[in-house]
């Protein structure tokens, strides 16, 4: 059988590029994609919580853009027979196999927030993403709020995140950021606002992308065809729909969010409890001391404190 990637779906209808030779085909899925039984070690069940993954023995299973695929020709119809096992998935927008996420921060309208960013870096690091961040509007903020921001990301780009400063308007900083694209699946997040789509629009205009805040505003509850398109682009390609518009955490235990701080990690060796300590009250705490000597971004060690406190929070409900 021959592998292919699902570029487009429309319905039950499925655009694929063969591997090899980058052709395109309208395939159909076998039934049997649909209902696939699943023992406990199965790659497709490691998305499902603990509880359901004891009780489901069969598992709906739609091919999603980007996910791999097996392919034949019967009597002149192509299938998709098999879907391979996926890197990552990401439910909104619905694409497997993301190799990149841009996550777009507007300077202003709505205000850049320090809170925002580390909440969403938190949620990307935990789905093993490694984003890119992008902050757009620049031309509509002064100049001292923005040299403000450009300082406290300073910190950002230190600990190993890219970021790029774009006006979509006038496509300035596009020359820079065209180039992350090459040989990837990129999805763009952010909440809503940021200029998501706008970004998406100013890079491929020919497409002329229904923007989501509007579809959001027309078209919400409304019943629609399902659609999810990945568009070639600089060699690469983008998810026609921007992702993760609302955030929330799916973490329980306050002890597990230190994890998805790359830059606290590195320090906790030194930390007297290591890797028990949770930089909170520890004596002896590398991060905290980190923290006091300005080496760590203050905001983002309240922050961190923050998450925890809402972690907390969380769990008293249930
Ligand atoms: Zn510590």
């Amino acid at each position: 059988m021959k592998k292919a990637f699902i570029r487009k779906i429309i319905s039950n209808q499925y655009t694929i590029v063969d591997l090899d030779t980058r052709e395109e085909f309208i395939a159909q899925a076998r039934g049997k994609l649909r209902y696939m039984k699943l023992d406990q070690d199965d790659v497709f069940n490691k998305q499902l919580t603990r509880k359901t993954k004891k009780d489901t023995k069969i598992i709906q299973i739609s091919p999603k853009i980007g996910d791999k695929v097996y392919y034949a020709l019967d009597h002149d119809q192509i299938f998709i027979e098999e879907i391979c096992p996926r890197d990552n998935e990401l439910e909104r927008p619905d694409v497997a196999n993301v190799d990149q996420v841009l996550l777009v921060f507007s300077a202003i309208r709505p205000d850049f927030s320090f809170y925002l960013l580390d909440k969403f870096l938190v949620i990307l690091e935990q789905e093993g993403l490694k984003p890119m961040i992008v902050i757009s509007k620049i031309d509509l903020i002064d100049e001292i709020p923005l040299k403000s921001i450009q300082k406290d990301m300073l910190y950002y780009e230190k600990i190993g995140y890219q970021v790029y400063y774009v006006n979509s308007k006038q496509k300035i900083g596009f020359d820079v950021l065209e180039n992350v694209f090459k040989h990837k699946i990129t999805v763009l997040a952010g909440q809503t606002g940021v200029g998501k789509s706008t970004l998406l629009n100013a890079l491929m205009p020919h497409l002329g992308i229904k923007t989501q805040e509007i579809s959001d505003a027309l078209g919400r509850g409304k019943h629609t065809t399902r659609h999810s398109e990945l568009y070639e682009f600089n060699g690469g390609f983008i998810a026609d729909t921007p992702g993760f518009s609302k955030i929330e955490f799916t973490i329980f235990y306050k002890d597990m969010l230190k994890e998805y701080y790359p830059d606290f990690i590195k320090l906790s060796a030194a930390c007297k409890f290591q890797n028990q300590c949770l930089h909170i009250h520890e004596p002896k705490c590398a991060v905290k001391s980190a923290v006091e000597n300005q080496e760590i971004l203050q905001s983002r060690y309240d922050n961190y404190l923050q998450f925890i406190q809402e972690i907390e929070n969380q769990k008293i409900k249930y």
